[in-house]
């Protein structure tokens, strides 16, 4: 009698797993991920999968196009059978897939397709078929590159220089610009009316001479990529060396400026307390830089040349390579990306041409700095100043004044540092305060582009 009933007892516990448990009623959770809606030559499309109870059993992928069908994946998932010890169900709760997608290799062609997604888990529902999810995505294929057509005609550019290039894209892209050897700098829409109309400003740094490639670029909503050469023809520049006698009065005078109390691992010895400012901090400085110069506005602020400190002198030049020498011995070599322009001390700085203020703040090396957007990509840096007379966002205009000349940072003496960049690479002052260069080759172009849409 009591047999009987533990025997009804385990019966009806099993019952109860079996209905509960194995005849559980939760659908797979699936997901179909992908680069974006439309599709392009080549790409991976990844699928993830979830069933917390029984776990995933198969899978089931394809894409239809036109009436046809053509399978993707077909995948069956283990089961963790009882037989070898497991608790029953699927032994994955989880998985994802990853399957290269290749429209024209498998005969799917340019237009609208369907994605189709299907999943089943080790459930006993359906009469042991498992619960079982569908998903669909409509996406469109394209698998023809952009082809972006280049406007302006003459491109003259100088190493360490500036250029324009401006081109008009047939479609939407995800990105554009101009590639100047392993450097890209992106072109923006917005000085013409027309949208798809790019402008792109670009430079070559002070190493890429003559023998750079340049070339537009651009990649459309699918990620085809597409080249267009146009012609170009690049000056080479030699620049100066210079030596940098560094005192030991220079030293204690401007070494303690630079300790600050977190880092414990300064050493007491001057001389490597000044390689590390003249190195690390240097480098961290001009990463800061050029961060501070990834977010530009689509928005030509200027219309003429950039204005020169007023009665200054050249102290020294854009890309000058410096030696450090410290008792008749070179200890430290490095490159000087601005121009340094020395008047009386405390000289007021006006904005070199209208933008809006998007760094200012004490730079380390740089010391007291402002950073202009004039945009499009194209900024204004004034250094080692002593004092501020903006604020950050503040769009200043032409000649306003916007601080006093000083020796903070790693200055010995009173004098502007004068940098310019483009994007993420400074480039030569020079050009931008000659009326001459910016008419032939900033003005012109605009305007010739301007009349030729027309
Ligand atoms: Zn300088």
């Amino acid at each position: 009698m009591q047999l009987g009933l533990l025997i009804a007892g385990i019966f009806i516990a099993g019952l109860l797993w079996a209905l509960f448990i194995r005849m559980e009623g939760q659908e797979p959770i699936a997901n179909i991920i992908l680069p974006g809606n439309s599709l392009g030559l080549s790409q991976n499309l990844n699928i993830s999968i979830t069933d917390n109870q029984s776990g995933i059993k198969r899978i089931w992928f394809g894409i239809l196009q036109g009436g046809r069908e053509v399978i993707l994946k077909q995948k069956r998932f283990p089961a963790d059978g009882f037989i070898k010890g497991g608790k029953g169900g699927g032994k994955l709760k989880t998985a994802s897939l990853e399957i290269l997608f290749e429209p024209k290799t498998i005969g799917i062609t340019d237009g609208e397709a369907i994605l189709r997604l299907a999943v089943w888990d080790y459930s006993w529902r359906n009469w042991a078929k498992g619960n079982h999810t569908y998903l669909e995505k409509k996406i469109m294929i394209d698998t023809s590159p952009p082809k972006p057509e280049v406007i302006s005609k003459i491109h003259n550019i100088n190493q360490g220089g500036s250029g324009l290039v401006i081109y008009r894209l047939s479609e939407n892209c995800r990105k554009s610009g101009v590639v100047a050897g392993d450097n890209f700098f992106p072109g923006h829409s917005g000085l013409f009316k027309d949208p798809k109309i790019f402008t792109a400003f670009f430079a070559l740094s002070y190493k890429q001479g003559p023998g750079t490639q340049l070339f537009v670029k651009a990649v459309d909503m699918a990620g085809n990529t597409g080249k267009k050469n146009f012609s170009y023809h690049i000056n080479k520049r030699v620049f100066k060396k210079d030596i940098i006698k560094i005192s030991d009065r220079f030293l204690n005078w401007k070494m303690p400026e630079f300790d600050t109390s977190q880092d414990q691992s300064q050493s007491d010895n001057i001389i490597d307390k000044f390689l590390k400012i003249n190195n690390e901090i240097r480098r961290k400085n001009t990463i800061k830089i050029f961060q501070i110069a990834l977010v530009t506005e689509n928005k030509k602020y200027w219309q003429k040349k950039f204005l020169r400190l007023p009665k200054s002198a050249n102290r020294a030049g854009f890309a000058d390579a410096r030696a450090y020498a410290y008792k008749g011995k070179i200890i430290d070599n490095q490159v000087h990306m601005g121009i340094d322009l020395a008047s009386t001390a405390h000289s007021r700085v006006p904005a070199a041409n209208p933008g809006k203020i998007v760094f200012i703040n004490e730079l380390g090396i740089y010391g007291k700095t402002i950073i202009i957007d004039h945009g499009f990509g194209l900024f204004s840096m004034y250094s080692h100043l002593s004092k501020f007379f903006v604020k950050s966002n503040q769009v200043v205009k032409r000649r306003e004044i916007i601080g006093e000349t000083g020796r903070t940072g790693l200055a010995g003496g009173d004098h502007l540092h004068f940098g310019m960049l483009i994007h993420n690479t400074f480039v030569n002052p020079i050009e931008w305060w000659d009326k001459k260069w910016i008419q032939n080759n900033i003005i012109i172009k605009i305007n010739n582009a301007q009349a030729e849409i027309k």
